[in-house]
């Protein structure tokens, strides 16, 4: 069974949840099923941080919840079937009570679980979420948290604590070995010594499951706001293999490395400001390199800098092709084919280069590269006032044409 743990122990109000969480949670109770919010939001406002999300969790199917919110309640998934319900701009995840584990269709050779439709009672529920810090269920009406597997006690002692046999636990679904360093990373967590047992032994699992799948987790941890800190908890725990094979190479070298964490603090920060981000500059990045690398031996070969700058490009998004979308791709290639045109200063070229779309991440991106020694302040100097001077200061910085 659960502790109900009542408010003067947690102090989380009604209050602090977002208004259209309150009225899923209210219009499903009053229909008579139960609903409280769940995982990361009570996680989150248990330590003192805004929850991005609420996730509801109720005893109502899913066509029962829609008969609640009406046509606007859209059934999704197929592996997980849950409601997403709108309201605006946010969307309110409603899934309904899952079922224990045993019951679940699970691949027989490998312990996975293919499909997870099997619904249960709260109490099964709880057993099969990850982390107890996960597994907390608030109700606003009561103001109470049921806490199943003293995930209040872990959190208080800052360990992330998986529910359950971890090796087990991974085997079903080994994303969860990369949910455990980005969850821990972003929360200041430390994973728990048998939690992180197994990943020296299970993280070849990884290897199996779809790209798409991996590459949603890594966007995850890149715009998670902690993005720094995830890199170097994936890094230290091996568990970036999958994701991530080039990392090794990069935190080992004391440039690259440099380079890299710059980037993720960048994006950290504008996350911590509310400003807009995009996995996109990130990941070109992570990638940056390698493309560099690529281009010199191009140069080497006799190609020009731009020719080879695009050359190099094309090759390593064709790698990293099936990985990437095509939509991340093409800005990660603008952001990149537009750094050794900063080197041209004269003429019509900087005036076309501040007019490309793309001007502001690829500038931010030569911010990061002067940063690190790649390229001269002074260039970098140039373009912060090049772009914001008016036409005749711009016209009299132009350098000669040689
Ligand atoms: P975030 O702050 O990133 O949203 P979260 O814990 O809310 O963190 P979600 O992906 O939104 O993560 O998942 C919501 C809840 O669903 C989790 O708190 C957890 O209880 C459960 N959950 C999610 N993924 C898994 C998984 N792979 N295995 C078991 N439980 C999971
Ligand atoms: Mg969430």
């Amino acid at each position: 069974g659960a502790e109900a743990v009542p408010f003067k122990k947690h102090g989380i109000a009604r209050e602090h949840l977002s208004g259209p969480a309150l009225k899923v949670t209210d219009k499903l109770q009053a229909a008579g099923y139960t609903a409280l919010v769940v995982g990361g939001a009570v996680r989150d406002l248990l330590l003192g941080k805004s929850p991005k999300d609420f996730d509801i969790a109720t005893n109502a199917t899913p066509e029962q919840v829609q008969q609640v919110f009406g046509r606007r309640a859209r059934i999704i998934g197929r592996r997980f079937r849950i409601v997403h319900v709108p309201f605006g701009q946010e969307i309110i995840e409603v899934t309904t009570f899952r079922g224990d584990a045993d019951e679940v269709h699970t691949d027989e050779e490998t312990g996975r679980i293919l499909r997870d439709n099997v619904w249960g009672d709260q109490e099964q529920d709880a057993r099969r979420r990850d982390f107890t810090a996960n597994a907390l269920y608030y109700d606003p009406a009561k103001q109470v948290i049921y806490d199943y597997h003293h995930g209040i006690r872990d959190l208080q002692r800052k360990q992330l604590v998986m529910i359950g046999d971890p090796e087990r636990r991974y085997r079903e679904d080994p994303v969860r070995m990369l949910r455990a360093v980005r969850l821990a990373a972003k929360l200041g967590l430390n994973i728990e010594k048998d939690t992180a047992a197994p990943f020296a032994n299970l993280i070849t699992l990884l290897d199996d499951v779809p790209q798409a799948r991996l590459f949603d987790e890594l966007t995850k941890v890149l715009v998670s706001g902690a993005a720094e800190a995830c890199l170097v908890e994936l890094h230290r725990t091996g568990v970036y293999r999958a994701v991530l094979p080039q990392l090794d190479r990069l935190m080992r070298d004391a440039e690259d490395r440099a380079f890299l964490l710059a980037a993720m603090r960048a994006t950290d920060l504008r996350i911590a400001q509310n400003k807009p981000v995009n996995p996109a500059f990130q990941l070109a990045a992570l990638l940056w390199p390698e493309v560099r690398q690529q281009a010199l031996e191009l140069e080497a070969d006799g190609q020009s800098v731009l020719q080879a700058n695009l050359g190099a490009i094309e090759e390593v998004l064709d790698r990293a092709r099936g990985m990437v979308p095509a939509r991340l791709a093409s800005t990660m290639r603008e952001i990149w084919s537009l750094q050794p045109r900063f080197e041209s200063r004269s003429g019509r070229r900087p005036f076309r280069q501040l007019e490309h779309p793309r001007f502001r991440a690829a500038y931010d991106f030569l911010l990061l590269r002067a940063e690190n020694g790649e390229v001269e302040t002074e260039l970098a100097e140039w373009w912060t006032r090049f772009q914001d001077a008016d036409a005749h200061t711009q016209t009299e910085m132009l350098q000669p044409e040689r």
